[in-house]
């Protein structure tokens, strides 16, 4: 998507360990209508699919995951990182992997939420190892719920967790593809 290419261009920074920050629209001041644009592309790329359920990880991919489920008209969940690693029944659960900060978060939902006749859509704000969507997709399975594929606003395609998902057989979309970042600049496709 060339809008948000050319803005990642203009406001990106990079941080050592393969970081892109683009907090001035995305991960920290938010850009409504680049938002609601990038929604729109996204709609556009699982129309028909018949979309029940928009999921997501809390916090960073709730913004664009809203406007998603503002193009779709369903409902949006967020799984929740959880301070306790106590199973519960009321809960299904993961371990994910954190790459930003290190370690690992307890990640849960609520079996209200989430079942066997959803069709689901991960919406996530970067794809990197794959482990938050890895995650995610595990929650689905547990909840018997039909995966119909995962989208990120960015894949940093040279981490490889895009194409460990497709080899699971998972449709995967990035609405900005970068393969390589470095002091010579980012480079999409
Ligand atoms: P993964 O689990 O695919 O390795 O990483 C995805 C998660 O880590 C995303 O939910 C995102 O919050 C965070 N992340 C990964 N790479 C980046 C990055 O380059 N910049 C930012 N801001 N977050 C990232």
């Amino acid at each position: 998507m060339k809008l948000l290419e050319e803005r990642i261009l203009t406001d990106g920074r990079l941080l050592p360990g393969g970081v892109l920050k683009i907090d001035s629209f995305l991960n920290h001041q938010l850009d409504p209508l680049l938002l609601q644009e990038m929604a729109k592309e996204v709609k556009r790329l699982f129309d028909g699919e018949g979309v029940t359920k928009i999921f997501t990880i809390e916090a960073s991919g709730i913004a664009l995951a809203i406007l998603v489920g503002l193009e779709f008209q369903c409902p949006v969940l967020f799984a929740k990182k959880s301070k306790t690693k106590n199973i519960s029944d009321d809960l299904y659960q993961t371990e994910i992997p954190s790459f930003t900060h290190g370690g690992t978060n307890t990640v849960v939902v609520s079996r209200d939420y989430l079942n066997a006749s959803d069709r689901v859509l991960l919406v996530d704000d970067f794809l990197a190892t794959g482990a938050a969507l890895v995650g995610l997709k595990t929650l689905v399975e547990q909840a018997g719920a039909t995966l119909v594929g995962a989208v990120t606003a960015v894949e940093k395609r040279f981490q490889g967790g895009g194409d460990k998902l497709r080899e699971q057989g998972v449709r995967v979309e990035a609405l900005a593809r970068i393969t390589e970042m470095d002091d010579n600049g980012i480079k999409f496709g």
